[in-house]
């Protein structure tokens, strides 16, 4: 049976289309998006500026929404967590982080992941599939509205991102479509500076990615400072190894424009990658290819089973951030967020424990 479209996944000009394909005016277009995306409407009925008769054709040739939402878990420190679900039936996470300032959206880009970086609960899953643009857009919008409500103005200042599951360069064209639909005209005006897509490493992607004219901010997960040490946690060091990936790294980074950022990710694990010789190797790597002024966000590894790693100490944190300022590396330690409901980074992994509602 044909796959109905999903409206929420269609740019403006492929919805424009849509209607006058069914023989709609125009500016039809324009009334589903101000439901869909203005009023964060999630079925063909909520679309009430459309004539009734209208609806109707529409049910019956179209949907708005495609996830369901199996579990919300919320966190003391007040992260939530949703356990969602594709039509296929694929398990999809998204976590909302409340701060004092700002307010930010973890969204998955695939359900599991290809990629089997050894501290990380989602490698465990596999790849599942690429979810749409329609699925990742689609997360956003359940996001805000559980916690803005349905209807009210997505608050601006809200930041997007793609550090849930899945390596976003691996659904490339469905992410920079959903990045096209969140900032689109009559959208949830969720502007691409306002989202970072985090990449382990897809090299060729990192060199497009740097191409395009307009781009979210970008994030490189790089957590060890050599082949050895990277080949054994992220196994896709093994394919674009660190000199590869750096060149790139500094290729895109002879591109930033005003107000972009550009980070690497560094998972601290105890023991293993943590220590002040390995601080001083990584600061030597990065001034070594000119990448002495990107930021390295510093994130303390959240201790799952069956993981077979520690959380460092916070005197190790403390001196591997204070080793790469020495060397004038701008470094920041990431406060890991919703810990106890498997929220944090690296702990996804579709785990239905510890429910609190369900949303
Ligand atoms: S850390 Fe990211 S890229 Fe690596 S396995 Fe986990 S989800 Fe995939």
């Amino acid at each position: 049976m044909e796959e109905k479209p999903h409206l929420t996944g269609l740019t403006r000009q492929e919805l424009a289309e849509f209607v006058k394909a069914l023989g709609e005016p125009s500016y039809r277009a324009d009334q589903i998006l101000r439901g869909i995306r203005g009023r964060r409407v999630r079925d063909v009925e909520g679309l009430t500026d459309l004539p009734k008769a209208f609806r109707e054709k529409l049910s019956e040739t179209a949907s708005v929404s495609s996830l369901k939402v199996l579990s919300k878990y919320v966190s003391e420190d007040g992260t939530r967590r949703y356990l969602m679900e594709t039509a296929a039936g694929h398990p999809v996470e998204t976590v909302f982080i409340p701060t004092e300032n700002r307010d930010t959206i973890c969204f998955s880009s695939q359900s599991g992941c290809p990629l089997k970086c050894d501290f990380c609960l989602t490698a465990k899953l596999g790849l599942l599939s690429n979810l749409t643009a329609g699925e990742i857009v689609e997360q956003i919008i359940i996001v805000l509205n559980d916690v803005y409500g349905e209807g009210n103005e997505t608050p601006h200042g809200t930041n997007l991102v793609a550090m849930g599951a899945g390596e976003p360069f691996l659904n490339f064209d469905e992410l920079l479509k959903a990045v096209r639909i969140l900032s689109e005209e009559n959208g949830l005006h969720i502007v691409p500076r306002r989202i970072t897509v985090s990449t382990a490493g897809i090299v060729p992607k990192i060199l497009e990615f740097a191409e395009l004219e307009t781009r979210p901010n970008l994030a490189i997960s790089l957590s060890a400072p050599n082949d050895e040490l990277r080949g054994r946690l992220m196994p896709i060091n093994r394919k674009w190894n660190i000199e590869e990936l750096l060149s790139a790294a500094k290729t895109f980074q002879n591109t930033l424009r005003r107000g972009e950022t550009f980070t690497f990710e560094y998972v601290l694990l105890d023991g293993v990658n943590d220590s002040p010789e390995t601080a001083r190797e990584l600061a030597e790597l990065l001034k070594s290819h000119g990448l002495q002024k990107a930021k390295v966000n510093l994130i303390a590894h959240n201790a799952a089973d069956p993981l077979p790693y520690g959380p460092p100490s916070a005197e190790n944190v403390a001196r591997f951030k204070s080793i790469l300022e020495s060397e004038g590396i701008p470094a920041y330690v990431r406060t890991p967020r919703g810990r106890d409901i498997f929220a944090a980074c690296g702990q996804l992994a579709a785990k239905k424990e510890a429910a609190i509602t369900s949303a």
